[in-house]
């Protein structure tokens, strides 16, 4: 496929490890090499260490494909290999939830440990391709490999919370799930929400019955902002510190 259609711009080939040994043709900017644990060998390992162009995509077809492909990610360690992978898996015919559930397992249990460099999930009759792909870029995120749109940190909740969390966190989640990069803290309380914030770029903290507290980072900004204002306020906020950006100019 690649060979007829070289010469289109973001076009590169995809190589199983025989032809890549056997140098077939390949792209001078970026080659993806398909491997699994036992095409690894020592001469695999040493042309893919003196090739720049090289990026791994990995799969699996044993039961236990985290444990195989995390034996791979050794043998690339231990054979001192740092090529760029991405970590693939195969999926059929499961429901949205089990995609969603056995996709972040496998493939988020290695981006946490810092194994790999991307994700490619193959899904047969699992569901569209819109979720497939929001289900990859959530694992990226949640793993901090690549932050996509905003992060949300919620407290758990508990009896001093003062709002309905869950649908507090949906209300900011849907006016400003758009702002790449942005984390805010959205806290049950004052007493301990400000602690557990941690790194949050912004905080709406409940800080009594039917109010808010606004903070920018660990500073205060906002006292005892009426329930129903406080979502406007902290966009208000968002908007003055120039972090703002309007949906509709999203591309
Ligand atoms: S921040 Fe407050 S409401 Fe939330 S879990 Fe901690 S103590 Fe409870």
């Amino acid at each position: 496929m690649w060979l007829t259609q070289k010469s289109q711009p973001r076009s590169y080939p995809f190589i199983n490890p025989v032809d890549y040994l056997a140098d077939v043709e390949k792209s001078l900017q970026l080659n993806f090499i398909y491997i699994q644990l036992k095409d690894i060998t020592t001469d695999l390992l040493q042309k893919l260490k003196h090739d720049p162009t090289a990026v791994l995509l990995i799969d699996t077809y044993n039961e236990h494909g985290l444990a195989e492909q995390r034996l791979l990610f050794v043998n690339l360690i231990n054979g001192q290999c740092e090529v760029p992978v991405v970590i693939g898996r195969a999926y059929a015919d499961l429901s949205t939830d089990q995609l969603q559930l056995y996709a972040a397992t496998d493939l988020g249990g290695l981006l946490i440990d810092g194994l790999g460099d991307g994700v490619f999930i193959a899904a047969e009759r699992c569901g569209s391709d819109k979720m497939v792909n929001e289900t990859a870029f959530g694992i990226l995120q949640a793993t901090r490999t690549r932050i996509s749109k905003t992060e949300y940190i919620s407290c758990p909740s508990c009896g001093r919370t003062l709002f309905d969390l869950q649908e507090t966190t949906a209300k900011i989640r849907s006016r400003t799930s758009h702002l790449k990069g942005i984390k805010i803290g959205i806290m049950g309380c004052i007493v301990n929400g400000p602690g557990e914030m941690a790194d949050a770029d912004y905080g709406y903290v409940g800080s009594g019955p039917g109010r808010i507290t606004l903070y920018r980072g660990k500073e205060v900004v906002k006292k005892n902002v009426p329930t129903p204002q406080a979502v406007d306020a902290l966009i208000d906020l968002i908007r003055e510190d120039k972090n703002w950006i309007e949906p509709q100019t999203i591309n």
